[in-house]
């Protein structure tokens, strides 16, 4: 699978810090990790969560190490390192100003964007990949905040590649996060929105209104969408790309098991899969896994993975100039053409 040119459309960089970098920082922050199991229990996730509350300090955790400058640029870099060796050529990071900026006063919003552009630009030349970053909104936190949020992101539309609102949707519907979305639209930058993701009663039709409302152009998840015929009508015919995290899927109970994962049922009725890692730092995996686990578990060929990934590449939010410099394959060429 690793010689598949892959695409990550949707990873949160804060929560894909590598492993040796998470052991190496966590002592400098309080963390004892030299009990067995220490490291598994602050940092990974890798069983169900059966109980969010039970895991949600997991989170909070991985947050604790995003404290300096220095640090964010490294995980940065690193992060597109990892995602290389992956075999990945176009990476879109996303990552919440807010929750980066939680209990660290000495970071800005914009002393850490700078950063994570820093490290990513240098990895970007070292690794000749293309890498762009979206950021996000959280549902959790009230609109009026997150119009400031998004007043920032506006301020550096040169080097955000599109903007996102991600947090658990159930409780939080799309439409009252309308007016930070229409700053957005008008500033050029490209919308996806988490919808559709929980296996929860009404879920699908936050990706109607994430797409009506909040002018998204892909969903984030979207996996939903097959329990309403109307919904999955509608992502097939706007032909609207799913960001599909088969791994995070079953870690938060969106899917039962991976032989219950709707993701041959999007394809077959016309959907516009893409195949993403999510959280790898947390969810202890990454997309050259996922590409493992559909072929393994699900028999998924090379040429419907490579199809999946040539999609992707097609509908990323980076430059076509910039992604075509960097893609084995050309752009124009539908996903069935290549081989
Ligand atoms: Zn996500």
């Amino acid at each position: 699978m690793k010689h598949i040119p892959k695409v990550e459309l949707h990873r949160h960089l804060e929560l894909s810090i590598r492993d040796s970098t998470m052991k190496e920082l966590a002592p400098k922050f309080g963390f004892d990790l030299s009990k067995e199991g220490a490291f598994d229990h602050h940092f990974k996730i890798k069983e169900p969560m059966n109980d969010l509350g039970a895991v949600l300090h997991k989170f909070l955790d991985t947050q604790k190490l995003l404290a300096t400058e220095e640090i964010l640029e490294r995980i940065s870099y690193e992060a597109c390192e990892d995602a290389h060796n992956e075999g990945i050529k176009i990476l879109e990071l996303r990552y919440a100003p807010t929750f980066v900026a939680l209990d660290h006063p000495e970071l800005s919003f914009q002393s850490i964007h700078d950063a994570f552009v820093r490290g990513a630009e240098k990895a970007e030349k070292e690794f000749n990949m293309a890498v762009g970053f979206i950021g996000i909104l959280q549902r959790i936190l009230p609109v009026e905040d997150n119009l400031k949020v998004m007043d920032f992101m506006v301020e550096n539309k040169n080097s955000f590649i599109g903007v996102d609102l991600a947090d658990n949707e159930v409780g939080f519907d799309p439409g009252p996060f309308a007016p930070c979305f229409e700053k957005a639209k008008a500033a050029g930058l490209k919308v996806t929105i988490h919808a559709g993701e929980a296996l929860q009663e009404g879920s699908e039709k936050n990706i109607l209104d994430s797409v009506s409302k909040l002018h998204a152009e892909r969903i984030g998840h979207g996996i939903q969408c097959y329990r309403d015929p109307e919904v999955l009508k509608f992502v097939v015919d706007n032909k609207i790309p799913l960001e599909v995290c088969p791994t995070s899927n079953l870690l938060t109970n969106a899917a039962a098991s991976i032989e219950e994962h709707p993701i041959q049922k999007l394809l077959d009725a016309g959907v516009w899969v893409t195949l993403n890692a999510d959280d790898p730092g947390i969810f202890d995996q990454n997309l050259l896994e996922e590409y493992e686990l559909l072929h393994d578990k699900l028999g998924f060929s090379e040429k419907t993975l490579l199809e999946c990934s040539h999609r992707a590449a097609q509908v990323s939010f980076i430059s076509e100039e910039k992604k075509q410099k960097v893609w084995p394959y050309d752009l124009k060429k539908q996903a069935s053409e290549i081989h």
